[in-house]
């Protein structure tokens, strides 16, 4: 029962460390702007607060989320 949740979930990560890595070198290459920012989290759909969204141009996770993205991204590594 839990190795179906945690590769559901391993498999959700690298889709979105894809989707991140995308987004961040279209960052880059564009102007940084809030208006590229998801107002809500792309994992869980809680509202992302203005300031992290000023803090992180076309950030698309909320904290918890991005926290739990770095894990994947780490463990993917190896
Ligand atoms: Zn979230």
């Amino acid at each position: 029962m839990t190795d179906v949740f945690d590769s559901a979930q391993e498999r959700e990560a690298e889709l979105l460390a894809d989707a991140l890595r995308d987004q961040a070198r279209r960052a880059g290459l564009s102007d940084k702007s809030i208006a590229d920012s998801a107002e809500h989290c792309q994992v869980c759909e809680k509202a992302i607060p203005e300031a992290r969204r000023r803090a992180l141009p076309g950030v698309q996770t909320c904290v918890a989320c991005q926290q739990e993205l770095e894990h994947g991204l780490r463990r993917a590594a190896r």
